[in-house]
């Protein structure tokens, strides 16, 4: 699905493939390595094809500024040994150890620079600062290849301003991403579901904007939901809410009925009387949605309401959610998660789960990613396009040259 082949034969040429390494780490041990493996195909299409090898990627937030906790050197190990090839490191992004590492590459042989983000022309607002800094990677090589999806989102200088320098081409995970994402938005198979969850509606509200008029069906559980309950008058307790956001809701609940979607709102609720914590064992209770006590709190959608989201997704032809219904977190308030997991592993259409959130909640549901159509690897940059708005990343590529 990759465009590498636009590049020509890369015999013998240098590449520099941006890719999203950003690992979670404890110390220098890689908890998971997720997004390396998932950086593997198109690196090693590459190497295959007798390209020079050159990665670049990010780990964390550093300062702009080498700090050896964000170095990517044990990322650049762990690398090697998926790869199963040795895999040489620079000790910094665009200087004399990169230029020397990637003078010493042979055919089919692959370098990793030093932390992009250790330079700050890499996230640098300034147009000429993130141009300047974007020479020197371009100096480096031949050609670019994007495949960093978490990362498209970001004008940033080994994003999108190398592509501006280099001829570029589009690495397979973000061919695959954004082939997805545009079966989402583009004329998508109908029924389509969108299943909306998570802490905030504040942090939706652009997602919600834009699908409420694609979505035959909107389904709509987590923190969010309270927010909607009481856009409708009910009491919701202690739970999470925003009164800022009650007449966004209010508009969302109207443009719905005006235009035919379907709005599913749960119709009942596991409550606690304290968000969860080591100190206590939770004691859940199921409560009508409209009955929320005073001093509760809701923390997941009720059985009733899992099994309603089920059966509405039970002959969608195109599903996207984001979002977990509940405090998954906690196995007393995962279960209206596993619902809407469980009915996504069945639907006979295409399935999508996007959201960093979510996407951990099916794993630590034991789920088997296999059974989903799609889980997207980049949580900010699957949000903003479904938003609608343009990825500089995906943009620059897609250009007229
Ligand atoms: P994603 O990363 O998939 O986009 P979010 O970051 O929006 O998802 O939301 C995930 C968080 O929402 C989880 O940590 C979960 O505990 C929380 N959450 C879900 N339901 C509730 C609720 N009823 N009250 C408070 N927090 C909730
Ligand atoms: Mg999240």
């Amino acid at each position: 699905m990759s465009d590498l082949g636009s590049l020509g034969d890369v015999r013998g040429k240098r590449v520099l493939v941006r890719s999203d390494l950003n690992v979670p780490l404890d110390g220098t041990t890689i908890t998971d390595d997720g997004r390396i493996r998932a950086s593997i195909p198109t690196i090693r299409e590459l190497a295959e094809a007798g390209a020079r090898v050159v990665v670049t990627a990010h780990l964390g937030r550093p300062k702009g500024a080498p700090d050896p906790a964000y170095s990517l050197e044990p990322v650049a190990a762990r690398l090697g040994e998926l790869l199963g090839q040795p895999v040489a490191f620079a000790t910094d992004t665009v200087g004399e150890s990169a230029r020397q590492a990637v003078a010493g590459l042979a055919d089919g042989q692959v370098a990793v620079l030093e932390n992009v983000r250790f330079n700050e022309g890499e996230t640098s607002k300034d147009d000429a600062v993130r141009g300047a800094f974007a020479d020197q990677l371009a100096a480096l090589a031949d050609a670019f290849v994007s495949d960093g999806f978490g990362v498209v989102h970001r004008k940033q200088a080994s994003v999108y301003d190398v592509a501006l320098r280099l001829p570029s081409a589009m690495g397979g995970l973000v061919a695959k991403e954004i082939g997805v994402l545009r079966r989402l938005t583009v004329d998508p198979a109908r029924p389509y579901v969108v299943v909306l969850g998570g802490s905030k509606v504040s942090d939706k509200l652009g997602v919600i904007d834009n699908l409420l008029g694609k979505a035959d069906r909107l389904l709509i559980g987590g923190g969010m939901v309270f927010t909607f309950l009481a856009a409708q008058g009910h009491e919701v307790g202690q739970s999470l809410l925003e009164e800022d956001q009650l007449d966004t809701c209010r508009s969302y609940l109207q443009r719905a009925a005006d235009t035919g979607v379907d709005i599913l709102l749960p119709t009942d609720i596991v409550v606690d009387t304290a968000f969860p914590s080591g100190d206590r064992e939770p004691e859940p209770r199921v409560v009508p949605a409209d009955a929320i006590p005073a001093d509760s709190l809701g923390l997941d959608i009720g059985p009733e309401s899992g099994r309603a989201f089920a059966a509405a997704l039970s002959d969608a032809q195109t599903v996207f959610w984001n979002g977990p219904m509940g405090v998954f977190e906690v196995a007393a308030f995962a279960e209206g998660t596993r619902a809407v997991a469980e009915a996504l592993t069945t639907v006979p259409g295409l399935s999508v789960v996007g959201g960093g959130d979510s996407a951990a909640a099916v794993r630590k549901l034991g789920f088997d990613e296999a059974a989903f159509g799609h889980i997207s690897t980049g949580g900010g940059a699957s949000l903003e396009f479904l938003e609608g708005k343009e990825l500089p990343g995906i943009a620059v590529l897609e250009r007229d040259a």
